[in-house]
Parts: structure tokens; sequence; C-alpha cells
């Protein structure tokens, strides 16, 4: 059995490895037994369900709330091959007709189903199927203590009953301890193994900016959008008002951008979701209503507009970037008014005090400075013991400073301002700034007017922020947002407490433009190959109508890209090419490379030769070099060469596993351009051009 289903996963799926976990999951299916599957999304929880019910000869039912996802799901299968189909209610009665035939006859694998339909029909027609196991999806639906409770699911047990020799696997993305218990008492499930995989999706980079202004936060997002052309992105918004304005600012600066909340009927909503699934709009500006059904591969980055209400929600929606498992950006904007905002909007709601401490969870995330991703993990009970290297705190550690002076003065301004005015106004004062307001209410006398000249306007907002933060001084948004000072922060002006405080970071925003400007001028052939594979792709997307990525996923692409596969098997060998999509759509996709492969520069030179054939003799690097009248790192660029053609050369021996991880970083901050001079200046200089030339070889190959 075992190499059975090994043998499915390559050739139906078309994937060499199973990650971790799901192969135990498969077999303790395939023996009968019940599972709940705890996985973040993007996880891999389709294949735990999808390979027994390969294996199996009967039918795999799939209960999915989510009609889009469903759609999705059985369209990914048939492209594999597979016989799958849906039922629910965006079909016609005579296509209910043609699906319940196939099911009877036996002429289906899998049959998705929404909660409704299946207690509608759990008595009549689904009693003649020969079921052999049941998934729930989205199992935390029947949890009233999630987030998302959904009546229909509590009906499932009775369903569960009814089959009680088969194996059933509940699979969610979010369920926390009290949840899963729910769960599994809810379903029915009795006899159940938990299955936990790690939630650390490390290609997701992790940024959080806090108090930026509207108009700044705008036009930082053109800035990230601008240096991500072409590539796919969500941006949610709390609001529907603020989805339909940030939609046409962007617009308005030329970019492919479209609005989506729940305020818009049924085909709007739909068509929106399409053209973002097909690529024909590359940035979707959402509410939270948008994004459960969307099973989008490629999606390379996600932000957040405005602070999200509970970590459970924001590690679910960042989590829709980077599906393939490449590089994705996620970037997080809040400021206090949000949190103001939603803590009234919980005041008086149902699970109100859950809600507020769900909320404040959420704000103390983004007010952290130390690794965001430990903080996260920690959340869903997941612990790191490194640092993530991929987060905004630990490329840009904060440094702190005794600070207790400079609180001081902030403090005394607002008590001698008589704790009326707002955070702009304070900061004129200890500037010594000369406008209008100032004159009238005659702060010029005021001893502290100007004390803080030193200090930029920028950076003292940061401080009265951390100040607010430590609980000094309090911002009452019901009155025009004046500060006031607490009794601690009357502790610090009396000099009973001492404060410290952090460097604020400053917008780096500037300096990368300039360093993603010098990469992309570099040549890179392969990403012309990679933007031509993409061409057909899409080509072939509109002809059968389904979404580029179900063709084949991005990850696939640039794997075809870099290995330049021409035969059958090579093609094969490509991550997520199945038999079914290799006879389909191979020869297509391989004319392109050939074609490419021909124009293109003939790889191999005969310098690089002449390295082999020293190497294969057994000297060392540097041998080569004298021997060579070469530098070391022209040595190290033949071995890179050829080890990315194939050839047997041990890279590892030349770099080791830090430097290499230290570089990984770097490259996929950058873009992961393939230009060495950027890594270098990246990692202050201190690794030489020949190590990030192997490391850089060796992430590519080996990803
Ligand atoms: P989830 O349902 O947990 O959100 P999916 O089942 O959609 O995640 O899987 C996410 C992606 O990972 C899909 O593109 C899937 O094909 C891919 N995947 C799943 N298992 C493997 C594997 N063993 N090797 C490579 N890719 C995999
Ligand atoms: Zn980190």
């Amino acid at each position: 059995m075992k190499k059975q289903t090994h043998t499915v996963l390559k050739n139906v799926f078309g994937y060499e490895n199973f990650r971790p976990l799901q192969e135990e999951i498969i077999n303790r299916t395939i023996d009968g037994k019940d599972s709940f599957v705890l996985m973040p999304t993007g996880g891999g929880k389709s294949i735990c369900f999808q390979i027994p019910a390969l294996v199996f000869d009967g039918i795999t039912i799939v209960v999915s709330p989510l009609i889009s996802l469903m759609k999705d799901q059985v369209q990914a299968l048939k492209s594999n091959g597979i016989k799958a189909d849906f039922f629910n209610s965006s079909i016609s009665p005579q296509e209910e007709n043609e699906v319940i035939n196939r099911a009877i006859k036996g002429d289906l694998q899998l049959l998705y189903l929404s909660p409704e339909k299946l207690i509608s029909v759990r008595n009549t027609w689904l009693k003649q199927l020969n079921i052999k196991l049941v998934a729930i999806d989205e199992a935390h639906c029947v949890s009233m203590w999630g987030h998302d409770f959904r009546p229909e699911y509590t009906q499932l047990k009775v369903f569960r009953n009814s089959l009680p020799q088969v194996p059933f696997m509940a699979l969610t993305a979010t369920a926390d301890k009290s949840a899963r218990k729910d769960i599994e008492e809810q379903l029915g499930l009795t006899n159940s193994k938990l299955f936990i995989s790690s939630f650390d999706r490390k290609n997701l980079s992790i940024e959080v900016r806090g108090q930026v202004q509207k108009k700044k936060k705008l036009q930082e997002i053109v800035n990230f959008i601008e240096r991500r052309k072409n590539e796919s992105g969500i941006i949610y918004c709390l609001s529907r008002k603020n989805t339909e304005e940030v939609t046409s600012y962007l617009k308005a600066e030329g970019h492919s951008v479209a609005f989506y909340h729940a305020g818009m009927n049924h085909e709007e909503r739909e068509k929106t979701q399409t053209d973002f699934i097909n690529d024909d709009t590359k940035i979707i500006v959402a509410t939270i209503a948008f994004g459960m059904g969307i099973d989008k591969s490629n999606v390379r980055f996600v932000i957040h507009y405005n602070l999200p209400k509970n970590l459970e929600g924001y590690y679910q929606e960042i989590g829709r970037a980077g599906r393939d498992g490449l590089p994705s950006e996620t970037l997080l904007y809040y400021n206090m008014r949000d949190f103001v905002l939603y803590s009234q909007f919980a005041d008086g709601g149902a699970n109100s005090v859950m809600q507020k401490e769900k909320l404040n969870r959420m704000l103390q995330f983004a007010e952290a400075k130390s690794c965001r991703r430990k903080i996260l993990l920690s959340y869903f009970g997941e612990h790191l013991t490194d640092n993530c290297g991929n987060c905004d705190v630990c490329e840009n550690p904060p440094k702190d400073f005794e600070g207790t002076i400079l609180t001081q003065k902030a403090l005394s301004g607002i008590a001698r301002m008589g704790q009326t005015d707002g955070i702009t106004m304070l900061i004129n004062v200890l500037r010594g700034s000369n406008n209008a307001d100032i004159h009238t209410k005659q702060y010029f006398n005021l001893k502290t007017y100007g004390i803080g000249k030193d200090v930029s306007f920028f950076d003292w907002r940061d401080y009265v922020i951390q100040m607010a933060n430590q609980g000094l001084i309090e911002i009452m948004y019901a009155e025009s947002s004046a500060l006031k000072i607490t009794p601690i922060g009357w502790e610090v002006l009396k000099g009973d407490k001492t404060i410290r405080l952090t460097v604020p970071t400053s917008p780096s925003d500037k300096k990368k433009q300039q360093k993603v400007a010098k990469i992309t001028t570099g040549n890179d052939t392969n990403k012309d190959l990679f933007t031509e594979l993409k061409k057909i792709r899409y080509a072939i997307s509109k002809e059968e109508k389904v979404p580029a990525y179900i063709i084949f996923n991005d990850k696939s692409l640039k794997l075809m890209a870099s290995q330049l596969p021409v035969t059958e098997n090579e093609f094969l060998a490509i991550s997520g090419v199945g038999m079914n999509k290799m006879e389909k759509y191979g020869e297509e996709f391989m004319q392109v490379i050939r074609k490419f492969k021909s124009v293109s520069k003939p790889r191999k030179t005969p310098t690089t030769d002449k390295t082999f054939i020293l190497y294969k003799e057994g000297l060392s690097a540097t041998e080569i070099a004298e021997k060579r009248s070469l530098s070391i790192t022209t040595i190290f660029s033949h071995l890179s060469q050829l080890y990315s053609e194939g050839k047997e050369v041990e890279l590892e021996k030349y770099v080791t596993k830090e430097i290499v991880d230290k570089v990984r970083i770097a490259f996929n901050k950058l873009d992961r351009k393939v230009e060495l001079k950027p890594i270098y200046e990246k990692l202050n200089e201190e690794v030489s051009y020949g190590e990030i030339r192997l490391s850089v070889t060796l992430i590519l190959k080996n990803e």
C-alpha cells in the first residue's frame, strides 16, 4: 500500500515526496481510521484525502462550505485526470442529474458537496453510493467557538453515525485547543487521531508598519506594488468604503485592480473573483469577505490596510500568499484608530470579552519589538527556538536606549499645555515651531517650547506612541485625541521611574527602491523564458476556461525555466507535473523551451570544461585557480555552472550551511534576482562573491 500511495503522488500529482504527516494520515485513513488534520492554509491538506480516494475503489465524499473552492479543487483534480465533480446550489437540475448518475454508476472518485446539499440528499441517492471515505473540510465551521460557525455543519454528526465503518477526516487551518475538542465531539469523531503540522510558513515574510498616515500609506502601497509589476496580491481593508477608495487611488496610478466586498451583488463578486483567479486582474482590494474560497497559488503579497480583528484571521489572510511555496510578502498597517473602532464594535456584541482579548493580542503583535513569527506561532501553540530572519524585526532589530529625559520633556510639555492637545501640537511645541495655533494659544511662552528641537518630527511621533504603548500617556480618542498623562506617566515625570525607548526605524522604502531599480536592470535570461512559459499557460487557460495556476503553478514554471526539460522524462521530473499534465501540455511547453535553448548561447564553454577536468582529478578549488591562473571567484562560478548543468560537483563542500542560510535571506529579500552585488552589499560585504555565487546556485537548484 505504501508503495502505491507514493506512486499516486508521483504519477498523478507529479510530486516527489510527501510533506511531513501527509503519508501517515493517508496510511491511517486507508486503514479505515478517523483523523483530525490541522494544517495551515497551503499546507497540503487536500492530498491527505485525495490520495486515499484514489486508492479506494469506491467514492469519497468531501463536505465543503465554500462553493468556489469546490469548483477550483474539482478543476485541479480533473486537470490531473481524476474523476471528480461537485454538487451544490450553483448547478442546474440537469447538471445535478448528471452528477447523481455518475456517482451511482461508480464513475466518480471524489464528490464534493455543500453541507446543505449533503443533508438534503443524505437519505435519498447518497444511500446508494459505495462511500469509502468522508472528508469534512473547514471543519472549524462546526464549532460555535470558532469564528465561522455554520449551523448546517451541526447535522454532520448524524451522517457520521449512519456510516460507522467509514473513515472520517476533519480538516481545518484554524482551531485552538478548546475548538478542537468541540469539533471532534460535534462531528462524532470518537477515535480520531490529531495531526498538527507546523504552522510556520517560512516563505512568507512578515512586516508591520504602525501609525502611518493615510496619504503616506497609499503612497507606500503604490511604491510597493510598482516594485512588483504584474504580481498578484490582495489588499485587505476594514470597510467597504475603504476598498473602493483604495481601488480608485491605485487605478488612477495605472494598476490592474478591483475591489470586492459583501455589498456587491453575486454576479459582480463572481466576476471579480474569477478575473483575479485568471490573472486578468492583478490586485484585489477587499474586505475580509474575500478569500475564503480562493485557492490561487501565485498570490505574491497580502497587505493589510487596517489592523485585523484577531491573529487567527490575520494568519489565515496572510496565508493566502505563497501557497506555491515561493517567497511572498506580507505587510500590515495599523493605527490606534482601528483598534479603538474595533473595541467599540466589540462592545455589546456576542462574546465581547473574548473578542476584545483577541483584539488586544493582535495589537500586541503589531507593536512587538521581537521576532514576529515567534510571537505568531507561539499564539498557535508552536515554539520556535530561533528568530526567523524573515520578519521586519529580525531584519532591523530595535536598539533601545535610556529615554527618561526625552520622555520627561514630552510629559512636561503635555502637562504645561493642560492635557488638552493632540500629538501634532505637542511635537510642534517641543520642536519650537512657529505656527498660528501656537501663537493663538501663546504656547511659545511655555518652558517646554523648543526643548526638543534636535529630534525630528517623525522620531518624536514614534517616541510619543511608544510612551502611549508603555502606558505613560493615554490618547483620548473621544476628546479630539488629546494626550493625558497616566499615573505611571506622573511617576516618570517626578523622576521616580526610568524609561527605555527604542530607536525609531526610519522608512527604508527609498533605499530599497533604489536597490531594486539597480537589480532589475540586470539580465536574467531565464526570466524571459519564465515570461514566455507564463504566456502559453495563459493562452491554454483561456482556451480551457480554467485558472492559469491549475495548468501549472508558478513553481513548476520556474523549475522549467531553470532546468530546461526537453524530453518527457525530464519534463516529468519537474515538481507538479504528473502523467496527465505531461501528456496534455508537455509538448507545448517543451517546444518553447527547445526554442529558447537553441537561440540562447551554448551554456557550456570550454573554460568550464577545463575546470571540470581538473576538479575530477581531485584538485581543490584553490589549486585549480592557481593552475589556471584564474581567480577563485571565477573557479567557483565555473563549478556553480557545472553543478546547475547537473554535473557531479559537490558544491556543498565549499560553503557552509550558515552562509547559505544568510545568503538565502538576502536573496529572498532582494526579490530573488540573480545578481551578486546587491546580495554582497546586503550582507555588509562580509560574504565573498564566490561564496554568494555558490550559495545562490545551491538555493536555486535545491528548492
Ligand atoms: P491546503 O488545502 O492545506 O490549504 P493544498 O492542499 O491546497 O493546501 O496544498 C497547497 C499546495 O501544495 C498545492 O499546490 C498542492 O498541490 C501542493 N502540495 C501538496 N502536497 C505536496 C507535496 N507533497 N509536494 C509538493 N507539493 C505539494
Ligand atoms: Zn523574525
